[in-house]
């Protein structure tokens, strides 16, 4: 099994998404979270066992399709 957790994310131009993150919770199988992102360009990120949101983003690079700024959280 793998718990989806979305987070929101919002450029400062007011453009809205989300920071989705896919955990397996599992018992008995590797730990990991999987991010990606929705309604923003950029890359994903994949991490065992964990990291923090802040941490992924700055992995992602997500990128604001309406004005092309970089977003951070
Ligand atoms: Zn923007």
């Amino acid at each position: 099994m793998a718990t989806r957790t979305y987070y929101d994310l919002e450029c400062s131009c007011g453009h809205k998404g989300k920071v989705k993150m896919k955990e397996n919770d599992a018992p008995f199988t590797a730990n990991y979270e999987s991010y990606s992102l929705v309604g923003f360009g950029g890359g994903t990120h994949y991490v065992e066992p964990h990291c923090t949101l802040e941490e992924a983003v700055n992995a992602m690079k997500p990128t604001c399709p309406t004005c092309g700024e970089r977003v951070s959280i």
